[in-house]
């Protein structure tokens, strides 16, 4: 049986009852406007997207507009992210969100000036650093999430050591 959450045209959520049970915890949380973003009411992380707490077992953190895009449009392709186009990251409007690769993700960080990092950090400027910030959000989320050092070196293409790092928050200094 598919079940759908809708907000006027907008279809929130599409699937079986545990599926819209969780998003309609989820769209509870959320304030929306007629014509601007909707923004997220729940925990954020910095800088200022929210996240959402999956419940159950192993559910785990996720980011709030990613699930919004799941909830509504199913799994994301693996190597795309899930963009803002109002550049708001407590937004979970769905007309807001756009899919988008990694490289699409870091260019249009980059033209939004998000990327300004001290110098003196070993961020985006540094040459050995294989992954953005936006990546190393993700990359805690999912390991919050139970993702495992394996699967996530392999998603991220890194050593161990460097994920272990990141998740333990060394070698970077937050945005
Ligand atoms: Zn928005």
């Amino acid at each position: 049986m598919v079940f759908r959450l809708v907000y006027g045209e907008m279809i929130l959520a599409e699937g079986d009852g545990g599926l819209i049970r969780q998003a309609a915890r989820f769209w509870s949380k959320v304030q929306f406007s007629p014509d601007g973003c909707w923004l997220w009411g729940g925990s954020t992380r910095p800088p200022g997207y929210g996240q959402f707490g999956r419940g159950g077992a192993g559910g785990g953190m996720v980011l709030a507009h990613r699930q919004a895009y799941i909830f509504a449009h199913g799994p994301i392709p693996a190597g795309f992210c899930v963009l803002h186009r109002c550049d708001n990251p407590p937004c979970v409007r769905l007309d807001h969100l756009f899919l988008g690769t990694r490289g699409d993700n870091m260019r249009d960080a980059s033209r939004k000036g998000r990327l300004n990092y001290p110098r003196a950090c070993f961020g985006e400027a540094h040459p050995r650093t294989k992954i953005s910030s936006i990546q190393v959000e993700e990359l805690r989320a999912l390991r919050k999430g139970g993702a495992t050092y394996k699967s996530l070196c392999h998603r991220f293409s890194l050593g161990k050591t460097q994920v272990a790092r990141i998740v333990r928050g060394e070698s970077r200094c937050r945005g």
